[in-house]
């Protein structure tokens, strides 16, 4: 097992990393900006380094500093969490160079997969279906791809090859805005991701956004770990997810699972991963994978009662994966609810003084959060400062939970988004289970 690793990250993410790591005996820093110094993690871990100021570039983001302080502090490896540098396949380039291990997949395939085209290119030579599309980026003023929007049908969707985090998206209703959304779309994703390959893909009108978990130990072994339903999304970012997803049959899961697992065979996948699918009349289409962590991975944790941050761990030290498909059972239902400091309304951002924190609690409730009182929420990073997790044997248990423990909750001092998730969970869709990724958007405009 590996002796002591470098979490480069912050917030409830690093805490996980570092729970697990204590879990497994290995030695933690913790690598921090200047105003990151009370965070919880940093405070737990064996030893801490600063590795820069508030600026994420000059902090988090600052591969010779993160570098550095595994080095001067003998870690052996480095777990980059979710965000910053965590599919940056440079970075993980880096980290194998200066002899340390990264604690995820090869960097190869971080930047096969980092690339939308090349993974869409992948995943369509195994079988994966993939939303009918260019498959190839796109130029500006080809006819070409003006036939082919118009035999795949408009509306259609421009979309960065590099793109992430929902940004370097242009939906295009009719073709004399076409030219110019591709224009558009590649200035943009020139500036944001230092990369103008854009494609195009036909907009799904009404689909579910539904993701298969993976696992896999970079020897050929790899297996999947059922779905996760995170339908519930603002600008293209998720506010709630749920595993299993509504209404998906055992049979469905595991063919999809199936292909997906295969896929990860075929490229050594080493460690946790995600792949990512719209979901609309009864059919998968494959549109990108993550190949780190996930925020939403505790839902996956809960139905299947597997760790997968200690998963992450015992495959980056080069043990063979232990679990097997049949290891993988689905138990009861799992919601986690994202809690962000920012106005339930305006979603303005709402940093400051925690001055009171209440956490939840109860059978089936998990709490994943690095706040406490007298926590002070920096301004300058991601407002996630806690996820809820409601467990429980049906949905409809799960979701009664989940109630209890947001209307349990307090956090003071700062606003926060509980009054929405309050909200949603009341509405009778959501209940019900027959929510697109257009619900929230749509229900907050009524
Ligand atoms: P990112 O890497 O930025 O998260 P994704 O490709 O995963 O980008 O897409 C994020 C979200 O954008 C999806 O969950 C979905 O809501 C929307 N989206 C992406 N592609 C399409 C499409 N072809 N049709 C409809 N919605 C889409």
């Amino acid at each position: 097992m590996l002796d002591k690793i470098l979490i480069a990250n912050r917030g409830e993410i690093a805490l996980r990393i570092l729970r697990a790591c204590k879990e497994l005996g290995i030695k933690t820093v913790a690598a921090h900006s200047t105003v990151d110094r009370d965070l919880l993690h940093v405070r737990l871990a064996d030893e801490s380094v600063c590795i820069g100021p508030h600026q994420a570039g000059l902090s988090y983001l600052n591969i010779p500093a993160i570098i550095s302080a595994a080095e001067i502090t003998d870690a052996v490896a480095i777990h980059p969490g979710y965000g910053f540098l965590s599919e940056n396949a440079d970075f993980a380039e880096q980290v194998e160079k200066s002899g340390f291990t990264f604690i995820g997949p090869h960097p190869d395939t971080i930047r096969q997969m980092g690339d939308k085209v090349a993974a869409i290119k992948f995943m369509k030579q195994i079988g994966i279906p993939c939303v009918p599309g260019s498959n190839e980026p796109i130029g500006e003023d080809d006819p070409a791809t003006l036939a082919l929007a118009r035999q795949i049908g408009y509306p259609v969707i421009i979309k960065a090859a590099g793109g992430g985090g929902g940004r370097g998206m242009r939906v295009v209703h009719t073709e004399s805005h076409l030219i110019n959304a591709i224009t558009l779309t590649r200035s943009e994703a020139k500036a944001a991701f230092n990369n103008d390959k854009v494609y195009l893909e036909k907009y799904l009108q009404n689909p579910r956004h539904i993701e298969i978990q993976v696992l896999g130990d970079g020897q050929g072994n790899a297996i999947y770990l059922g779905e996760r339903d995170c339908s519930i999304q603002r600008r293209h970012q998720k506010i709630i997810e749920e595993a299993p997803a509504p209404g998906i049959s055992h049979k469905q899961r595991e063919e999809i699972g199936e292909l997906c697992a295969q896929a990860c065979r075929d490229m050594k996948y080493r460690g946790a991963g995600t792949m990512e699918f719209l979901y609309e009349d009864g059919k998968f289409y494959f549109i990108e994978m993550n190949t780190r962590i996930q925020v939403e991975h505790p839902v996956t944790e809960m139905v299947t009662g597997i760790d997968l941050v200690k998963e992450q761990l015992y495959v980056a030290s080069g043990k063979k994966l232990s679990l097997t498909q049949k290891d993988v059972r689905i138990v009861g239902h799992a919601i986690e609810c994202r809690i962000n400091a920012e106005d339930p309304r305006t979603f303005s951002p709402s940093p400051g003084t925690v001055s009171y924190f209440h956490a939840p609690g109860g059978p089936g409730i998990r709490v994943d959060s690095h706040i406490y009182g007298s926590y002070k929420v920096p301004p300058y990073y991601d407002s996630l400062i806690a996820k809820v997790i409601a467990h429980g044997e049906t949905r409809e248990i799960a979701l009664a939970r989940m109630r209890n423990a947001l209307d349990e909750t307090v956090i003071e001092g700062i606003r926060t988004n509980v009054p929405l998730h309050q909200d949603i969970l009341r509405g009778n869709s959501f209940q019900k289970g027959l929510v697109n990724i257009h619900y929230l958007e749509k229900w907050m405009n009524m």
